[in-house]
């Protein structure tokens, strides 16, 4: 059993080739976030920033090189237990063909619809599912709705902070949403992520402006980083 984690990840010397393709996407990268803090990882396509998202989920291991989290050795940890404890939100947005309050309590066993209400405010989709003549009843999908793009972004992110994880990882899923909604979302998600490790791929540079780290990936490494004032 993995105890409560407290949200510090440090990477060190981490490379890593996908075994389908011998892609080799990260190529010793090494960085560390606090417990707590807010980083954001910006880069060209391909440079391996959803990579880098994917180790830290544990998708994959690491072909040589560490990370750590608190202190332990990631893949030593009990990986239904630390992936509990990881809200992370995909660029590719999955849901399901149920209702939306089902949607955003997906993988929790007891939820209030306090809890389902709150995540929706705070990821900034709250009106939009008032709206809907069944509100939080309204069925997607096949025998449902389709939602917006930026509206499926923002239930996956209320997915994400309905389970109160220590980590929380945003894989560019502000893309699909207009500068005001993102703000928006950043306003709110500044309060949930106090206290929390937030990782947000991005490509907005007014995105991360208040993150306490940017790092800058290019071809599979880290090629600066610092806060937004020093880059
Ligand atoms: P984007 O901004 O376009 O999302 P990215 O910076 O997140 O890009 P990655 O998705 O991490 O970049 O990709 C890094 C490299 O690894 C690329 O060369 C990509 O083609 C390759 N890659 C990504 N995912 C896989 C996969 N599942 N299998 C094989 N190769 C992959």
């Amino acid at each position: 059993e993995t105890p409560e984690i407290k949200g510090r990840i440090s990477f060190n010397q981490v490379s890593f080739t996908y075994p389908d393709t011998g892609i080799k996407a990260l190529k010793e990268v090494s960085f560390e976030i606090e417990a707590g803090q807010f980083v954001a990882i910006i880069g060209r396509t391909g440079s391996g920033k959803s990579t880098l998202a994917n180790l830290i989920m544990r998708m994959y291991d690491c072909d040589s090189g560490q990370i750590t989290i608190d202190e332990k050795v990631l893949k030593e940890l009990n990986l239904q237990n630390y992936r509990n404890q990881i809200g992370f939100v995909p660029q590719e947005v999955f849901l399901f063909s149920d209702s939306i309050k089902n949607n955003i309590a997906f993988g929790l066993d007891t939820v209030t619809d306090q809890e389902v209400e709150t995540a929706s405010r705070n990821a900034a989709v709250y009106q939009n599912i008032i709206d809907f003549e069944y509100k939080f009843e309204t069925m997607l999908g096949e025998r449902g709705i389709t939602l917006s793009g930026g509206q499926k972004q923002r239930v996956s992110i209320a997915r994400a902070l309905i389970k109160e994880p220590k980590i929380l990882i945003f894989d560019d899923c502000l893309s699909a949403v207009d500068t005001r909604t993102e703000e928006e979302i950043l306003n709110n998600l500044g309060r949930v992520m106090n206290g929390k490790t937030s990782i947000l791929i991005a490509h907005r540079i007014s995105t991360i402006k208040n993150a306490d780290k940017i790092l800058v990936l290019d071809d599979g490494r880290i090629v600066e980083q610092g806060t937004h004032h020093e880059l």
